[in-house]
């Protein structure tokens, strides 16, 4: 059986796209465990059970948003350590500079690109936040 060394949250409701990250995760990071969630509501009971490494945080969620989870993450002591990245269809340079300012550790824009978002999680899973000043600065073109 399988060790895992870190584990990522992937709170999703949509089906495919929780599917494409799994696919995802057994390829490129198979030492990582993929816990998934598809309502804020069950992610931040995941979160303060499981206290995984990095949450990856869809915006456009069912009952609670992604902007509303991440305050409850963020208020929480057990998790507000936790790096939170947002994935989003929304693009627009007012989204990206609405979720730095709330704290979200980075903004991905969907379609996913692969590569990036790869590089992006190896970088937080590996505390490496310079990198994602980089990011952010990305976003801002
Ligand atoms: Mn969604």
């Amino acid at each position: 059986m399988e060790e895992y060394r870190q584990s990522v949250l992937y709170v999703e409701d949509n089906e495919l796209n929780m599917a494409l990250m799994h696919h995802i995760f057994k390829k490129k990071l198979p030492s990582v465990l993929l816990l998934e969630a598809d309502t804020a509501e069950l992610g931040l009971s995941i979160a303060g059970q499981q206290l995984p490494d990095l949450i990856i945080l869809d915006i456009g969620l069912p009952g609670l948003n992604g902007y509303e989870a991440l305050e409850c993450l963020k208020l929480d002591a057990k998790t507000c350590h936790i790096p939170v990245v947002a994935i989003s269809a929304f693009a627009q340079t007012s989204d990206v500079e609405r979720a730095r300012g709330k704290g979200f550790a980075a903004y991905i824009t969907k379609p996913l690109q692969v590569t990036d978002f790869i590089n992006l999680v190896k970088s937080l899973l590996a505390g490496d936040y310079a990198s994602i000043a980089v990011t952010w600065e990305q976003n801002d073109n």
